[in-house]
């Protein structure tokens, strides 16, 4: 995927919108496919995996709240950021769909500089290794550059599986990850090592990180996540 362009995924079923999110999404160097349906926008997402998701409210088959709990229950693409495009501004509305895991939302009419604003912030946030070589939580700083990690600007001694598990959880703050998705983000597919010996990487990298332990949170029979809160 590094040298691919990026792929934007925009379910949409109004034909001008459509027409308007693609302009601004090409003309912001990304590539765009269209699904006017959840059940087009699911099989979009099984032949490629979009880099980000534009995601109308109301479509003709489902509503996008549905597709949109569809990926987050899917190991697979529940990392995928999305955006809600609706029209609708109530605030109830906005909670639902950030409560069901969308990373952001914009009410139309929007401008293409909004939402190609908003694009990038959560492109940047989902790809740091496209743009962010420094990672940051609380008092920890993770430099991609040096693969070093400090703790309140002292180094401390990390192994290399620690390294990656911590990065990983850095660049997706606040998510909760299961053991089998942690294996198959940081270890990679192929790699045959049990969802226990996670718990083991786990323990090891709260070890080293000290003071800065407390960042790293078991969530009860889901997995763990990175959250300064
Ligand atoms: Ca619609």
């Amino acid at each position: 995927m590094p040298n691919d362009k990026t792929t934007i995924l925009i379910v949409e079923d109004e034909p001008a919108i459509v027409e308007l999110v693609s302009f601004t999404v090409k003309a912001a160097g990304w590539q765009p496919v269209t699904a006017q349906t959840t059940a087009e926008a699911w099989s979009c997402l099984q032949q490629k995996m979009p880099s980000l998701v534009l995601l109308d409210w109301m479509l003709p088959d489902q509503s996008g709240l549905k597709l949109l709990s569809r990926i987050r229950a899917d190991h697979n693409f529940n990392a995928i950021p999305v955006i809600m495009l609706t029209a609708k501004g109530l605030e109830e509305d906005k909670i639902a769909g950030l409560d069901r895991g969308a990373d952001d939302y914009v009410t139309k009419p929007f401008s293409p500089r909004e939402l190609t604003a908003r694009i990038n912030a959560l492109l940047r946030r989902n790809r740091p290794e496209h743009g962010m070589e420094v990672l940051k939580a609380g008092p920890l700083v993770l430099d991609q550059m040096s693969c070093s990690v400090s703790l309140n600007e002292r180094k401390i001694d990390i192994g290399n599986a620690e390294y990656k598990l911590l990065k990983f959880l850095m660049a997706h703050p606040d998510r909760v990850f299961s053991r089998s998705q942690l294996l198959d983000k940081v270890w990679g597919q192929h790699v045959e090592i049990e969802e226990r010996t996670v718990d083991v990487h786990v323990l090891r990298l709260r070890k080293a990180l000290k003071d800065a332990e407390f960042l790293i949170k078991t969530v009860r029979s889901m997995g763990y996540m990175l959250s300064e809160k």
